[in-house]
């Protein structure tokens, strides 16, 4: 597996940085900050925290800037009191795109690698700012020793505010060639926004009626890295809201992720995608290692406890998360009343899902004990939740479009638009309002934004997703035949479809 190595901040840090490291005079200049690591299955992210504010004489400006050795060290005791790295930054005025490193800078960063790392426990990052087109490059300097120290190349830096920004390091991870089948798609946003969207790494958790719809059209967009997370197989009452799915599914107890892997498979327009599946609960640690890979996340669950751990995600981690949902109300005599859908942004500057009203805090307790799945509790608890919620496809698939519209906003920013804020759609009246939720005093989640590996563990044994784990695989014989030859004939399409090409 590559391991590979990404920085994140915030809209308002890549300010205070810039502000910085941009001068007036037009020469070089350099500044420290201190990152938190946020470590998943093959990625290391350091999330910049705090910039170190230099004082008189930590810096010589001479054209070039040069850092001074007391200026190091007194970053690097700041950030291991706060169990933090250090990132040397500097600019290259003028110049635009991801930088290579030059003698000097490479020899520069290599001369304090290994002080920083001894005082601090984690590698020393360095950072590049071409400041023409604010494109950032970055390097984690984690392997070798003494003089044979070396740096590890960062795939991307990753700017989160209104929208999502991302750098690219090219000679890690190029952009694709473009494909005919991708025409349509290049002609409404251009093809240096396709080649950023394509790349970035987007986790879809949940593959149900939302969660299936939006994988296939990512995948349909040509996305490059696609990841679907859901331990659930498909059951016959799935079947009127899982578009996609079909009765031998169901009858096989085909776990939703196959579905979606064949389903996206089908659709993919790019020529070298890679479509992972994960049958692990985002509430397990295991799960939320492997989020912490991606650039941005779907959360395409209703429950309270994968929402609480996506909502944390969002914040400590600086992975955007877009989510929605769809609440359909009835009359005591069954007719339909309303239904209303709702989707958003979660990402540092927005309202968490739990100041939004999105999530009940005091369900997660709940959810995290199984008892929201104990019709006799939820009957007898003081709890808005139903046992079954009710849903149909005509309309769950206006959540999926909901959701999939802020991405674009987020990701493409049109006429310079970038996500809209919380949306509500009210069905009966047909009316979209853009609520002006706020983030409430104390919200916990909000205040832990790029805390990184020191998160509130929100994660743990999920007996739920253990025994629908165990159900798919313990199924018999002949039904474990028939799922190999349906994978097999799935197999030798998809084979088919692309020799034909
Ligand atoms: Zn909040």
């Amino acid at each position: 597996m590559t391991y590979r190595t990404s920085v994140a901040m915030t809209a308002a840090m890549e300010q205070a940085l810039v502000s910085r490291l941009v001068r007036d005079d037009g020469q070089e200049d350099l500044c420290l900050a201190i990152y938190r690591p946020s470590t998943g299955l093959s990625r290391r992210s350091a999330l910049i925290r705090e910039v170190v504010s230099p004082e008189p004489g930590d810096r010589q400006v001479h054209g070039n800037a040069t850092v001074t050795g007391d200026y190091v060290l007194r970053a690097a005791e700041t950030a291991q009191q706060d169990d933090c790295g250090v990132a040397l930054l500097h600019s290259h005025p003028g110049a635009s795109g991801w930088q290579p490193m030059s003698g000097p800078d490479r020899e520069c960063e290599a001369s304090y690698a290994n002080l920083v790392r001894e005082l601090t426990g984690l590698p020393l990052v360095g950072m590049t700012l071409a400041s023409q087109n604010r494109t950032w490059s970055a390097r984690h300097w984690d392997s070798g020793f003494g003089r044979a120290v070396d740096c590890t190349h960062c795939t991307n830096v990753r700017v989160v505010g209104d929208s999502l920004r991302v750098s690219w390091n090219n000679e890690v991870l190029p952009p694709p060639s473009l494909s005919d089948r991708q025409s349509r798609t290049l002609s409404a946003w251009g093809a240096r926004c396709q080649a950023d969207l394509v790349r970035r790494k987007v986790l879809v958790v949940g593959a149900g009626s939302v969660g299936l719809d939006v994988f296939v059209r990512l995948a349909a967009s040509g996305l490059l890295r696609l990841t679907v997370m859901d331990f659930d197989v498909v059951q016959g009452a799935n079947l009127d809201r899982l578009i996609g799915a079909s009765r031998r599914d169901a009858h096989l107890r085909r776990p939703k992720i196959h579905v979606a892997y064949r389903e996206a498979t089908a659709a993919a327009t790019a020529d070298r995608y890679r479509v992972e599946v994960s049958d692990r609960s985002i509430c397990e640690p295991e799960g939320l290692r492997l989020a912490l890979d991606h650039d941005l996340i779907f959360s395409c669950v209703d429950r309270p406890w994968p929402r609480a751990v996506l909502n944390s995600v969002a914040y400590s981690d600086l992975i955007p998360v877009v989510d929605g949902g769809i609440a359909i109300d009835t009359f005591e005599s069954g007719e339909m009343r309303n239904a209303t859908w709702r989707s958003h942004v979660v990402r540092p500057g927005r309202p968490c899902l739990s100041c939004n009203g999105q999530l009940d805090l005091g369900e997660v307790a709940l959810d995290r004990q199984g008892l929201l799945d104990d019709p006799l509790y939820i009957q007898g608890a003081n709890t808005r939740r139903l046992p079954i919620s009710p849903n149909v496809a005509p309309l769950s698939v206006n959540v999926a479009a909901s959701v999939l519209a802020q991405y674009v906003s987020f990701s493409v920013s049109p006429a310079g638009f970038g996500d809209p804020g919380p949306l509500q759609y009210a069905f009966s009246t047909h009316g979209l309002q853009i609520r002006d939720d706020v983030t409430r005093p104390h919200c916990a989640s909000e205040a832990a934004e790029g805390a990184g590996d020191q998160r509130a563990c929100l994660t743990g044994v999920h007996e739920e997703a253990d025994r629908q784990r165990g159900l798919s695989k313990s199924v018999c014989a002949r039904v474990r035949f028939l799922r190999w030859v349906d994978d097999l004939t799935g197999a030798l399409g998809t084979w088919l479809d692309r020799v034909a090409d």
